[in-house]
């Protein structure tokens, strides 16, 4: 996976021969060595972001496995634990979509479906527009 700031624009899909989407940014592409912000999330909003990554877009054919997970967690199973998403609507695999949010002013946020596992197991915490936007959604 790419390496973006949060809040710069989303290029990612173009670049790789999609349709560009404007007022796009990026939010949670992580990546091992880059500094990101951490702290407590919002239980709501922890739980509404589960769901918006159930049902990614962009679907690859291939799955992402974490870089910020150490390589003995992947254990030589597949999916991988670091793939997996325990919910209580019934557990999933991410690593191979991305979601979208649209926030209240209409900007759209682009964020790996991983990003909930960076949520869960990193302690990432998104910018407060990306978590505003989650929760407002309806
Ligand atoms: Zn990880």
């Amino acid at each position: 996976m790419s390496w973006f700031a949060d809040l710069t624009p989303y290029t990612y899909h173009e670049h790789v021969g999609g349709e560009p989407e404007p007022n796009t940014l990026n939010i949670g592409w992580l990546d091992t060595g880059m500094e990101f912000s951490t702290g407590e999330c919002d239980r709501d909003f922890v739980a509404r972001l589960r769901d918006l990554c159930r049902d990614g877009v962009n679907r690859t054919r291939g799955l992402y496995r974490c870089n910020l997970c150490s390589t003995s967690a992947f254990g030589g199973i597949w999916p991988p634990e670091s793939n997996r998403v325990a919910s209580p609507g019934g557990d999933f695999v991410v690593g191979g979509a991305e979601i979208r949010v649209t926030g209240a002013d209409g900007t759209v946020y682009a964020a790996p479906d991983m990003i909930i596992h960076y949520v869960e197991r990193h302690q990432y915490k998104p910018p407060e527009q990306f978590v505003a936007a989650v929760i407002d959604r309806t």
